[in-house]
């Protein structure tokens, strides 16, 4: 197939792209490098270096398009909440558009599991419900399920929505290893810690969460279809900090900023206990290799 992977320079993105061609499609990435880097890019890949909302004509001849470009950050969803509308609903909306006016009838599309908010049911699986999120990250991403699901109910779609738990590994250029691994390279002596430490989330590897989606993407299903992408532990965000204190090498002293007004939670919007259930991605024959904290280790190394 060809496939056109939009912010195939980023992290996961430039792991898909290596999956994809591994599968023999022809791969071509759309990304503007406004977080992504074109070295990244897996050689044999073509390279439109452009704004999405503005390369819609990328899609001619397309058969499928793995749609990763968007602000990925939750955190900034309290400075900048428009950016994650542009960037996360509005762009999803016009390659909608795009893919419905060029004929494009095949979706992969990177949600999250910040969708389900503050989850009573954990792990929390893909049928929970009702939906409210509280970032605008997730409020954002789950307005372009909907996106998706009535542009398929309306004009014809197979899609897939990957509502991936904490994606890490090599190459990760964000999130919170990537962040203790910035702060310590500049004080190795002193790590400040978002929120209260106790906040508990899964992570999972990259190889295991590109593995997922060629694996869920092969199973030939038709309409829409939700997956929850995670491994099945979790891990506190002070686990996380003594993983990667150890990798480095260095004993820091912890300085926790608290979190009190947000229940001991990073920043307003950041979920603070998050398990998935993955009986889905199981039931397909898919499953983690790395627990949370040997992902995190591993990426940890990758960075150091
Ligand atoms: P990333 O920032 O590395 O990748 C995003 C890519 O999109 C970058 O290469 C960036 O340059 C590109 N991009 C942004 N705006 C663009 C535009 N207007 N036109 C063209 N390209 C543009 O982030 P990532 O962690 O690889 O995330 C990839 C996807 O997975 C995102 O949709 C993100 O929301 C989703 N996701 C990531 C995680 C995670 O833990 N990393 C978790 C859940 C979901």
């Amino acid at each position: 197939m060809k496939v056109l992977v939009t912010g195939g320079a980023g992290f996961i993105g430039s792991h898909a792209c290596r999956a994809l061609l591994a599968e023999g499609h022809e791969v071509t990435v759309l990304d503007d490098l406004s977080s992504g880097d074109a070295a990244a890019i897996p050689q044999g890949c073509d390279f439109i270096h452009a704004d999405l909302r503005d390369s819609l004509d990328a899609l001619v001849g397309m058969d499928a398009v793995w749609h990763l470009a968007a602000n990925p950050e939750v955190r900034t969803g309290e400075t900048e909440p428009g950016s994650h509308y542009e960037l996360n609903v509005q762009m999803t909306w016009d390659l909608l558009e795009g893919m419905r006016q060029h004929g494009v009838k095949k979706l992969v599309f990177t949600s999250t599991s910040t969708v389900y908010g503050t989850a009573e049911v954990m792990p929390t699986p893909e049928d929970y419900g009702p939906l409210y999120p509280i970032s605008v990250y997730g409020g954002a991403k789950l307005a372009c399920e909907a996106l998706i699901a009535a542009q398929a109910g309306t004009f014809g779609l197979d899609a897939l929505l990957f509502r991936f738990a904490n994606v890490v590994g090599p190459g990760s250029n964000h999130g919170v290893t990537y962040d203790f691994v910035q702060k310590l390279r500049a004080d190795p002596t002193c790590l400040e810690i978002l929120g209260d430490g106790t906040q508990t989330k899964s992570y999972v590897h990259v190889a295991d969460t590109v593995a997922a989606m060629v694996h869920a993407s092969n199973a030939g299903l038709a309409g829409v279809h939700a997956f929850n992408v995670g491994s099945e532990d979790g891990i506190p965000v002070t686990e996380i900090a003594n993983i990667v204190s150890d990798v480095l090498g260095v004993k820091p002293a912890y300085r926790f900023t608290g979190g009190a007004s947000q229940g001991g939670a990073g920043w307003k919007g950041d979920v603070k206990h998050m398990g998935l259930a993955i009986d889905r991605m199981k039931a397909l024959g898919w499953q983690p290799k790395h627990s949370s904290a040997e992902a995190i280790r591993d990426a940890a190394r990758a960075l150091a």
